[in-house]
């Protein structure tokens, strides 16, 4: 990528061999169907764990997390390559602030995609929330839909929700299946509602769910593998999830001009013009035509004349 440093994916090698293994067979597959290269966009609010997630991935930390506030201030893009397969992730600031969307963070995000990305496509979107969350309200439905705005609504064609802090008890008598089905379909439903997908087009829009556990107090399996409370190994699990996202056989966001000034006000308007004018002429000339028709044929000539 012009500009941008494509440094070797050596985090890879941090992993455990079974994980290892698993990540290699993905790219190959990734590479049979000639994808060589992924671009990934993280998004969500500020603390839910994204710029943990990127680094999980990875298998360094290559991007800053914090505790507290002020976390990421401005998007950073993170590119690393392995056997001809290049992933770029970008990390991006949390969209909300203050209980609102933050405008200013949106606009930032696209300025840099349109710095890095132009003519060039997102591949996957991931949307990264917390699992050990217990509502969803409006500001939720706001960062979708400020998502789909942006981005238009063919990005959740190319979107995957992330939910971290997965290594939980569940509360109350039910069991961690039941939770997370329970967590994902309240969220799920106010992604569906934020991007405007109509129940005629949910099955179009199928959006996966995988879940992270970013903590280093995150369970592992025999092999060394960091495991989910279900057993799973969490890391090629997002891995698979992101590499069927890939060749899901719908194409990537393309990012150009249009895309960053997004749809014009102005041009919008510009629809209705010709039924504007329609409407003046049959409605308004039209009749004021026929009425002054109507008086000149009716007007006696005065008797002077
Ligand atoms: P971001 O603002 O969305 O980028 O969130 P960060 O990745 O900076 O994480 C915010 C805080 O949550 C940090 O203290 C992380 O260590 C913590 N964190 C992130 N993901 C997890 C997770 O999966 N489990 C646990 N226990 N903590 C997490
Ligand atoms: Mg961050």
């Amino acid at each position: 990528m012009a500009g941008q440093l494509v440094k070797e994916w050596a985090g890879i090698q941090q992993f455990p061999a079974a994980t290892q293994e698993k990540l290699v067979d993905l790219l190959a597959k990734l590479k049979n169907q000639n994808v060589d290269k992924l671009t990934i966009l993280v998004m969500g609010k500020g603390g839910v764990g994204k710029s943990s997630t990127i680094n999980s991935i990875i298998g360094e930390p290559v991007v800053t997390v914090s505790a507290f506030q002020s976390e990421t201030p401005r998007p950073v893009m993170v590119s690393r390559s392995r056997a001809g397969f290049t992933m770029n992730i970008i990390d991006t600031p949390g969209l909300v602030e203050g209980g609102y969307v933050n405008d200013q963070v949106l606009d930032s995000i696209k300025s840099f995609l349109g710095r890095f990305l132009m003519m060039k496509t997102i591949d996957v979107l991931l949307y990264v929330d917390r699992l050990d969350a217990y509502r969803v309200d409006d500001l939720d439905k706001q960062v979708v839909k400020a998502i789909t705005d942006s981005f238009g609504k063919e990005i959740w064609h190319k979107a995957m929700v992330v939910l971290t802090h997965a290594q939980l008890s569940p509360p109350d008598a039910l069991t961690y299946e039941e939770f997370f089905s329970k967590r994902s379909e309240s969220l799920l439903k106010c992604v569906r509602q934020g991007a405007r997908i109509s129940k005629k087009d949910v099955q179009n829009f199928a959006i996966p769910v995988a879940l992270v556990e970013n903590s280093g107090r995150c369970n592992k399996n025999e092999h060394d593998e960091k495991i989910l409370p279900t057993g799973t190994p969490w890391i090629p699990n997002v891995v698979h999830a992101i590499t069927n996202i890939a060749l899901n056989g719908k194409g990537g966001i393309l990012f150009d001009k249009k895309l960053i000034e997004g749809p014009n006000a102005n041009d919008r308007g510009k629809l209705f013009i010709p039924l504007i004018l329609a409407f003046q002429y049959f409605f308004v000339i039209r009749p004021i035509q026929k009425q002054i028709r109507y008086d000149v044929a009716r007007e006696t000539k005065p008797s002077w004349a």
